[in-house]
Formats: structure tokens, C-alpha cells, sequence
């Protein structure tokens, strides 16, 4: 845990957030400001900066990150209707938290391409 990262202290419970799914590896919580009717991120337990620190190791940890995404897409009843899978990395980006996380969004129609 990094003691001056926000999405850690979230996963520790020292920050109140709504979650919507915990296990060992990953924690969900629906996003402060949401852009979009479901907006919830999923964080690894582990700091990880970006996409740009993972490693090999890691590809488990990613396919845990998308099934429950798609869980989370399924509770909220976006499976259908479709949602939006976004992993924000570095500036360019858009990356404001830097602690790996990936969006998930679905309850009206997004826009394409992103601004
Ligand atoms: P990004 O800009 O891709 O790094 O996304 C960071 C997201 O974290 C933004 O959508 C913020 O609204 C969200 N966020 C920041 N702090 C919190 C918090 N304490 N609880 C929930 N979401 C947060």
C-alpha cells in the first residue's frame, strides 16, 4: 500500500466509498463523480501506477479485472444495452489517480471517438 495514494486508502477502508465488489485481488466502487448512469472503477488490491508498470505475471490479475467488470456490467443490467471498458494511462490519456484502474460505464449512449 502506498500511504499518499487515495485508491490504496480506498482499498484499505480509510476512505468511504461505495463498493460494489471485494475479493483478495480487486476492490469496486462506484465512481465520486460519475460521467455516466453506472460509473464504477476497479482497482487491484496491489499499487500498481498505470497499465505501463504490469507485468507478465500480471495477466491474471487484468482477466479478473475485466470478468468482474463485465459482473458489474450484468448487476447494473448494462449487458445488453451495451457499456464501455476504459483503462485512462498517463497524460495523454486522461490519467488523474495513479493507481491502475479501469472505468466502467453503460446507462446512455457514449460518444465515439472520446474527446
Ligand atoms: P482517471 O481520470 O482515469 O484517473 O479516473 C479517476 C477517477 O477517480 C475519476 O473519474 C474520479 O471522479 C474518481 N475518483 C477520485 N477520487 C475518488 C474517490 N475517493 N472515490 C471514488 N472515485 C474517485
Amino acid at each position: 500500500m502506498s500511504a499518499d495514494c487515495i485508491f490504496c486508502r480506498v482499498a484499505a477502508g480509510e476512505i468511504p466509498s461505495k463498493i460494489v465488489h471485494e475479493d483478495d485481488d480487486v476492490v469496486a466502487f462506484r465512481d465520486i463523480d460519475p460521467k455516466a448512469p453506472t460509473h464504477v472503477l476497479i482497482i487491484p488490491r496491489r499499487h500498481i501506477g498505470s497499465v505501463n508498470e504490469l507485468e507478465d505475471g500480471d495477466a491474471g490479475l487484468v482477466g479478473r479485472i475485466v470478468l468482474v467488470a463485465r459482473r458489474i456490467a450484468d448487476m447494473d443490467r448494462r449487458t445488453e444495452t451495451g457499456y464501455r471498458l476504459v483503462m485512462n494511462t498517463g497524460n495523454d490519456g486522461g490519467q488523474s489517480v495513479h493507481h491502475m484502474h479501469m472505468h466502467v460505464l453503460g446507462g446512455r449512449k457514449l460518444g465515439w471517438p472520446p474527446g
